[in-house]
């Protein structure tokens, strides 16, 4: 079975403090493996996982603040310096080009290791992967700010039985799923006779963000939507005007899409008891609710379970 899965690096905005590292998450899907948002620290919070260097596949940036890409010096050259044998796909917002020149050479190294750099030009950009598609969407940030979210298309799965059933076997069963019907001895059978909707599965990253449309876009309907949640409420005219969002309003949007499991991340330094974030956030979201700390893996949720037609 394939592994889907979120290690999380780091947890902190702006300041690490003694129990969180800056901000760093990798997202395990598939034949994928996504770092998104490397802070300071990432490449030595990447020893305490299980995840190398090596494994990774795909970097996504939100933005250009450091607590997002501080990390990105150590961890690119950690690639050349592993002689990485795959290229590396690099995405982070076009605005933010020079940002990333002096940051992928921030130092003099021996270079190996190909990136593949393809900044985000536009809102809704969309990236084809083999297990599904990479979509950026704005978001509303005092600078150039995308979040990120990974849709599977639904599919089918098909019913060994009922192919049994049918005869229906070896390279028949392809051309079953890609044509949607068999003519068999005169007798057409459809894809829906043997098979089941398998929908698909939703990955969104959000990060530095007040309130907007892009938000939402990127929220709905995810099975686990990572989402910063960077104040409390008592502070959140302060969050409206940096730009950021309480865990009230991330709990609020997650109940308003339809998300399943989410996880908040990205804390100020000033709270020391991250109950509180659970707490208010549990006021507005009745599912799977995670505050983030460092060094743990979130599983993606079991798949949907299809709708009746
Ligand atoms: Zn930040
Ligand atoms: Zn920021």
């Amino acid at each position: 079975m394939s592994m889907r899965e979120l290690v999380v690096l780091g947890t902190a905005s702006q300041a690490p403090t003694r129990q969180r590292n800056h901000n760093g998450y990798v997202l395990r899907w598939d034949d994928e493996v996504i770092l998104f948002d490397p802070g300071e620290g990432s490449q030595r919070q990447l020893l305490h996982t299980t995840v190398t260097a090596t494994d990774l596949t795909r970097i996504c940036v939100t933005h250009f603040h450091g607590d997002h890409c501080l990390g990105l010096p150590g961890t690119i050259q950690r690639l050349s310096l592993d002689r990485v044998a795959h290229p590396v796909a690099v995405h982070f917002p076009a605005g933010g080009a020079e940002y990333f020149a002096r940051l992928r050479y921030a130092t003099s190294f021996y270079e190996t290791a190909e990136l593949r750099v393809e900044p985000i030009e536009a809102d809704g950009q969309r990236i084809a992967l083999s297990c599904g598609t990479l979509e950026a969407r704005r978001l509303r940030h005092p600078i150039e700010t995308y979040g990120y979210r990974l849709v599977e298309p639904d599919g089918h799965r098909m019913l060994p039985e009922k192919l049994a059933a049918y005869g229906i076997a070896g390279p028949a069963v392809g051309e079953l799923i890609r044509v949607g019907h068999l003519d068999l001895d005169g007798r057409r059978v459809t894809r829906d006779k043997v098979s089941v909707p398998r929908p698909g599965q939703r990955f969104a990253f959000v990060m530095d963000t007040g309130l907007c449309d892009g938000l939402y876009a990127l929220a709905e309907h995810a099975d686990l939507l990572v989402i910063e949640s960077t104040f409390l409420e008592s502070e959140a005219a302060l969050a409206a005007e940096v730009g950021h969002l309480t865990a009230a309003q991330a709990a609020r949007v997650a109940t308003e899409s339809g998300v399943r499991r989410l996880v908040l991340t990205h804390f100020s330094q000033r709270y020391p008891d991250p109950r509180r974030f659970h707490d208010e956030a549990r006021a507005h979201f009745d599912g799977e609710l995670i505050v983030a700390e460092d060094l743990t893996t979130v599983q993606l949720p079991p798949r949907r379970v299809a709708s009746a037609e």
